[in-house]
């Protein structure tokens, strides 16, 4: 590989606050406008918000809506609506001013260009023009075991040649970043030191998509270092992304954030909380009369952050919050969850 010249530059010029950002605590909320906030999204960023206002941080509101397929304007609305109901506040971005905008990732485009300008000139990232059918029958190929559902780094090594012939055939390429270390360390406050082999996190990854989408790893840590985040606290379903986005810290010479992935929501029956659950949005829950203080109440119990399933602020939260009552088991809602919301509204 090249020497890092390229990306050097770019990441003296991405980290704003040199690494003296690391104090006081940057934390971010960075919803995704692909549909309205439910309870596992609650749960998240009450989290969020409890440890950055607990370090009495500054809490950035960035909009992910880097994904044109999947992102409404109309949800961004409807997010900072529901935020705020929670009384959940921020401090920068989502109509509030400050200095490292912007706040959105669509509006971020051009920055995301030039890092992968320097990890291009860096040698660092490979155009892949595999297409999903031919990777999906790879992945059910019976000799997958070899090397599990990881991209098997089949155009890693094409000729100029090779990569002019697929241009040729009007095949766009997608640009994966390679990673010749069999596994990358990071450590989370509630997982501890983890250690995650970068075949079983997908192997080489796509950071460009064939039709120039930027992939939400690469504008997630441009962003989180260009706005000095220095704590990241999500669900634990992104834990397998994390080493991704590490090594893409280590490329760009910053320290990764502190990062705390939470336990998930999950329903009676066990099932992580997704579309089909549009009971469990929020803006729902409110038609019906259910009180914020139930919906934190009921989750912050849950969540371990209080003894008693009762009616409560994020105020009364915050005097009792430490980051070390939180479960580790994920948070399962009773199968009638909306009736005891109710039940608990009524009392408030
Ligand atoms: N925008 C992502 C999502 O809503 C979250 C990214 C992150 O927290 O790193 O799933
Ligand atoms: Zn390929």
């Amino acid at each position: 590989m090249n020497s890092m010249s390229h990306l050097a530059k770019i990441a003296a010029e991405l980290c704003p606050l040199g690494e003296d950002r690391r104090r006081p605590v940057r934390g971010r909320f960075a919803p995704s406008p692909t549909g309205y906030m439910h309870l596992g999204n609650a749960w998240s960023f009450l989290v969020c918000w409890l440890a950055a206002r607990k370090a009495e941080g500054t809490l950035v509101f960035r909009i992910e809506d880097i994904d044109p397929d999947r992102s409404k304007p109309e949800f961004v609305a409807g997010l900072v609506e529901d935020f705020s109901w929670l009384g959940l506040d921020w401090d920068e971005g989502a109509g509030k001013q400050g200095a490292f905008g912007p706040y959105t990732q669509s509006e971020s485009t051009g920055i995301y260009e030039q890092v992968v300008e320097a990890l291009q000139k860096d040698g660092l990232v490979y155009p892949c023009y595999c297409t999903r059918k031919e990777l999906r029958s790879l992945a059910s190929a019976p000799h997958k075991g070899d090397y599990g559902s990881a991209y098997p780094e089949i155009c890693l090594n094409l000729s100029d040649v090779e990569r002019r012939e697929f241009e040729s055939q009007g095949r766009r390429g997608s640009m994966r970043l390679h990673c010749d270390k069999d596994a990358i360390r990071f450590s989370d406050v509630l997982h501890g030191d983890c250690c995650m082999s970068w075949k079983d996190c997908g192997g080489d990854f796509p950071i460009r998509r064939s039709d120039g989408v930027f992939a939400y790893q690469l504008a997630v840590v441009v962003d989180d270092i260009r706005q000095g985040i220095t704590q990241i606290v999500r669900g634990e379903d992104i834990l397998h992304c994390t080493p991704r986005q590490v090594y893409l810290y280590e490329l760009l010479g910053c320290t990764p954030p502190e990062y705390i992935h939470l336990p998930l929501v999950i329903d009676h029956e066990g099932e992580r909380l997704a579309k089909r659950h549009g009971h469990f949005e929020l803006r729902k829950m409110r038609e019906q009369g259910i009180s914020a203080e139930a919906v934190l109440g009921y989750i912050a119990y849950l969540g371990g952050l209080q003894p008693t399933c009762s009616c409560i602020d994020v105020h009364g939260l915050l005097n009792e919050f430490s980051i070390d009552k939180i479960n580790t088991h994920p948070l399962k809602l009773e199968k009638d969850v909306i009736e005891r919301l109710k039940e608990l509204s009524d009392g408030c």
